[in-house]
């Protein structure tokens, strides 16, 4: 039998279901975004005609190629990957949402450049919960005075918090750095900021992600099968293992 990306698709949202209720959690509660990088345009087209609405690419060509594919599909757009600030006018046309907003100067230029004919810019701020040098996301300490920023700016609208734990087969480790996301979380919303979303948990971590809260998970293997060639962070994470073994 061959496994399709429908097939896998429906196994991701049925284990979503099965994890939801059985924290007594409603499972229209989370967010399936299918994680899309390095898959061609056949592929997302295959997950969108088995009922995936809602997409997250990571490199702004790869995004644009993939696009120009798909048109004919009104596929919600989220960009999930690092951002450099010369991309970000080509990021605030073609995307709906940005997860990975984590400096006030990416978060000035989306807005300005956010066309005035769209929907504010849906926007979550990525936070480094494992205190990697090598991670993107802003320290939890700074958290507060870039909500305080970015929420007055008028072409975005801040919906919440995002994060990418470290790779480890610890479970209490990355358990207890999605805790620590939904800590922060919950503390912005006590502060009075109207936060609905908490993006985190991936293929192999995403029902820890759903006990501790998650909103919106992020899940690319688990539907379109494992990544043919690795991603640049993937890349950069093994030659720092290395340097540590040598
Ligand atoms: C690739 C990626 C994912 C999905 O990872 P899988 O392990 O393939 O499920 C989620 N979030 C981000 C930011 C990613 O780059």
């Amino acid at each position: 039998m061959t496994t399709t990306i429908a097939s896998r698709l429906h196994a991701v949202q049925a284990r979503i279901d099965t994890v939801a209720h059985s924290l007594g959690r409603r499972s229209d509660e989370i967010t399936l975004l299918a994680a899309s990088k390095t898959n061609p345009a056949e592929n997302l087209r295959e997950a969108w005609l088995a009922g995936q609405k809602i997409f997250g690419e990571n490199y702004l060509q790869e995004a644009l190629a993939k696009m120009q594919h798909l048109t004919d599909l009104p596929i919600e757009w989220h960009f999930i990957g690092p951002i450099q600030s010369n991309k970000t006018r080509r990021i605030a046309e073609n995307f709906s949402w940005v997860h990975s907003v984590d400096r006030t100067k990416i978060a000035d230029r989306l807005s300005k450049d956010r066309s005035e004919s769209l929907p504010p810019l849906q926007i979550c701020l990525q936070v480094n919960v494992s205190g990697e040098a090598s991670k993107s996301g802003v320290a939890p300490e700074e958290l507060s005075s870039l909500a305080a920023h970015v929420v007055r700016l008028p072409r975005l609208k801040l919906r919440g918090l995002m994060a990418v734990p470290e790779l480890t087969t610890a479970t209490a480790l990355q358990r207890s750095q999605f805790h620590m996301l939904w800590e922060l979380f919950d503390r912005l919303k006590r502060d009075g900021y109207a936060l609905d979303t908490l993006s985190m948990g991936m293929s192999e971590d995403m029902d820890v992600a759903i006990a501790e809260g998650a909103t919106m998970v992020r899940v690319g293997t688990a539907i379109f099968g494992p990544r043919r060639y690795l991603i640049p962070e993937e890349l950069a994470a093994l030659a720092a293992k290395k340097a540590q073994a040598l």
